[in-house]
């Protein structure tokens, strides 16, 4: 990309974890519309696994409406990978070795990252997701702890990644260069967040969500397990998920905007709310693979004074 040097940019690349498009749509998220437009995309993973292991390979979500913009100037792809066959679009990052996150450490940046779903608790020797990173974060619950429907339905604050932007941003400012990756999971089932506990209307409904979660087959015919009231108040949920993590990000971008970091903001997948039969993700629906993403460069001028 002509005219800005992109190449050794400090990098926050962050994954709301199942973000529907829809919802982003429709939230008020004045941090992330700085970045740049609400982009439709579509993510090559139902689950979080895969979505991240893509990710993390320089495989983005790809927009399906507009395309990537960074300064204004749009962009094919924002990383790919020098070992990829020769692409006549326009690239912002190429990289060398396998991963975005190896890469970056070979330039000398400090690489760091943080989780909240358990398929990115470092304690778990089966989960690939963490290994790549020097210096991992994990807030969420132990991925073999007993989980029942009341350790599930609860709120959250520590356990969520974004209520410690404080101590994550130290660390960045502390590094020459650095690469930041957050996975978010307060737009993750329950969606609670500090500023959004349960209730007990949102406790019986996110009762009968993770009974269907687990279910993972088609509802059969008969009256849908969740009304349209309940599907509402859902989805209305997890909007103030996406709603505090904006104000949490704001509060991160603050912090680092003086850096003018290279910013990536996507869901690694959506939710199906039983427009075909199921609830949840990890099977093909276009609630699922359709997700919202930003990118821009941050600006110190929007976050001065
Ligand atoms: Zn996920």
């Amino acid at each position: 990309m002509q005219g800005v040097d992109l190449v050794d940019r400090d990098v926050l690349l962050i994954t709301l974890d199942s973000c529907r498009y829809d919802v982003a749509a429709d939230a008020n998220t004045p941090h992330l519309s700085r970045l740049g437009p609400l982009l439709r995309a579509e993510s090559p993973g139902t689950y979080t696994l895969p979505a991240h292991a893509a990710l993390f390979n320089g495989f983005l979500p790809r927009p399906a409406s507009g395309r990537f913009l960074l300064s204004g100037k749009p962009v094919e792809m924002i990383w790919r990978s020098a070992a990829a066959r020769p692409t006549g679009g326009s690239v912002a990052v190429t990289f060398t070795g396998p991963t975005l996150m190896e890469h970056y450490v070979e330039r000398g940046h400090r690489v760091i990252g943080a989780g909240g779903v358990t398929f990115f608790d470092p304690a778990d020797t089966a989960n690939s997701l963490p290994k790549p990173f020097p210096e991992f974060h994990y807030f969420g619950r132990s991925s073999r702890a007993l989980s029942n429907l009341d350790s599930r339905v609860a709120d959250r604050a520590d356990t969520l990644p974004l209520t410690h932007v404080e101590t994550l941003a130290d660390r960045c400012a502390d590094a020459d260069h650095f690469f930041l990756f957050v996975n978010c999971s307060s737009t993750h089932i329950p969606y609670t967040t500090p500023n959004s506990p349960l209730t007990e209307q949102t406790s019986d409904a996110l009762r009968r969500l993770y009974r269907l979660h687990d279910t993972k087959v088609p509802w059969p015919a008969g009256p849908p397990p969740l009304s349209r009231d309940d599907v509402r108040h859902l989805l209305d949920m997890q909007r103030r998920a996406l709603e505090w993590a904006d104000h949490q990000l704001g509060r991160l971008f603050a912090r680092l905007a003086t850096r003018r970091p290279l910013v990536v903001v996507c869901a690694d997948h959506g939710e199906e709310f039983g427009e075909s039969g199921r609830y949840g993700h990890g099977h093909p629906h276009s609630s699922v693979s359709t997700v919202p993403l930003w990118c821009g460069l941050l600006d110190p001028e929007e976050y001065s004074g």
